[in-house]
């Protein structure tokens, strides 16, 4: 088997070892993709590769018991797993959103919870992979790094600095100062890594962080490092197991520098091309409406988007003004006949508390997804007999201020017309039966 290998993704010519710290093509500076030994895997039949799967899944023979690592062969074949760092990753809850599917007439909505993950959000299955591969470099092959470095709208530096801790690599992060939520500010400064809140926008510490990687030293954990891409394409993988090896219609998930979009469609095309599955599902992108250049680029019939300035927003995950993996994207939403879409404050907050009232507890970019549903359900684009999965990208239990602030009636621009409001009594037990007859007339 060929060593899975770096190679420009717009076809220059050369080739690089994953070991190598290396982001972007030397000849047109564009991205690199990972490029895997496809003739090899082929020998390997579509029902064995099945067996082999199933019989990792959720297991505990080290690694294979993670989501990525139990795909090792896929993801990356060569490294040795003495070398792997994992926080057993993946293997999250599809859940059957039985009762919000209800009140859409929608049987088959499901919603794949990546939030339930070691740091709580799906960043995690990629970062595994790229710190991975940095103890794997720095051990074998005389790779030097000072720190690993990203810039990030708060999950991404939770997930590194978790990583990093765990394999005792140091870390600094680049976060848009009083951007990002408490609970994820805390994460990387609990994990001990080097926390740099700057005075900009995600965009403005992107390019800060380009520099310091460009001029060596740091190296870089951003997605624009295909590494990442490789664990996260597991989650198509995943869900495709998950339901027995069944691809759904749809896939709706909320993107803002567009490296997921890019990942899913990687893992769905390889499962297509290795004979285990024979179709795409569709692909829906999901932007907040502040900050949707993939959404304005669609639009237009434009083929690359134009960076714009991304405006604040509850979903601060996303917002992402200048996508890094665009060109990625748009070649995953042209193959996937894909449907960008865009969800304005009110109706990501709406969503998502419509959700959390059938049961779930829904981070606000998880709002932006389900949002995007509930329109492409409204004007028929999604049928009610589609089988639809929503990724959940994060837990809601990062985002106590958004949810905290919508049934105060305190986020700006959103009309909680779901909020649930404490009822404050004495100890009187006449007055508790009374909310009670009130809420829940007998
Ligand atoms: C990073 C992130 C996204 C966006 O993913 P991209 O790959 O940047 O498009 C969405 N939701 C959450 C919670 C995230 O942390
Ligand atoms: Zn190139």
């Amino acid at each position: 088997m060929a060593p899975a290998r770096f190679q420009c993704l717009s076809g220059c010519a050369g080739a690089w070892p994953l070991t190598q710290a290396i982001y972007r093509c030397p000849t047109c500076d564009g991205l690199l993709d990972v490029v895997h030994d496809l003739d090899a895997l082929h020998s390997t039949r579509p029902d064995s590769w099945k067996a082999i799967f199933d019989a990792r899944y959720k297991r505990t023979i080290w690694p294979f018991g993670s989501g990525v690592w139990g795909k090792k062969e896929w993801v990356s074949p060569q490294i040795p797993d003495d070398a792997i760092v994992s926080l057993d990753e993946g293997g999250t809850n599809l859940f059957w959103a039985e009762r919000l599917g209800r009140e859409l007439g929608m049987p088959e909505l499901w919603v794949k919870l990546c939030g339930n993950s070691h740091t709580g959000s799906f960043k995690d299955l990629g970062m595994t992979v790229l710190v991975s591969t940095v103890r794997w470099a720095m051990r074998d092959h005389g790779l030097k790094v000072r720190a690993i470095a990203c810039a990030s709208t708060g999950d991404t530096s939770a997930s590194l600095a978790a990583y990093g801790a765990t394999a005792g690599i140091p870390v600094i992060v680049l976060l848009p100062r009083g951007k990002v939520s408490t609970a994820q500010l805390v994460q990387p400064i609990a994990n001990g890594a080097l926390v740099l809140a700057l005075d900009t926008d995600f965009d403005g510490c992107m390019k800060v962080v380009q520099q310091l990687a460009s001029e060596g030293i740091v190296y870089l954990a951003n997605s624009m490092n295909a590494l990442r891409l490789e664990g996260q394409k597991t989650v198509a993988i995943e869900i495709v197991q998950q339901f027995d090896w069944q691809v759904p219609d749809w896939v709706i998930l909320p993107s803002g520098n567009l490296g997921n979009a890019s990942a899913l469609y990687k893992g769905f095309s390889m499962l297509k091309e290795l004979g285990i599955t024979h179709k795409l599902p569709r692909l829906v992108v999901a932007q907040a409406e502040r900050a949707n250049p993939m959404v304005r680029a669609v639009r237009e019939g434009a083929t690359t988007v134009t960076p714009m300035k991304a405006e604040p927003t509850l979903a601060t995950a996303i917002q992402i003004g200048a996508p890094v993996s665009a060109p990625r994207a748009m070649r995953a939403l042209q193959a996937m006949n894909g449907v960008a879409i865009d969800a304005t404050e009110d109706e990501l907050a709406d969503a998502a508390a419509r959700a959390d009232l059938t049961g779930m507890y829904c981070d606000p970019h998880t709002g932006v997804a389900l949002a995007a549903l509930f329109k492409l359900r409204a004007n028929d684009t999604i049928k009610a007999t589609d089988r639809v999965v929503v990724v959940s990208t994060a837990s809601g239990l990062k985002f106590t201020e958004f949810k905290v602030g919508y049934h105060e009636r305190a986020l700006t621009g959103v009309d909680s017309r779901r909020a649930n409001d404490t009822v404050n009594l004495p100890p009187d037990f006449g007055q508790v039966v009374d909310a009670i007859q009130k809420r829940f007339p007998g």
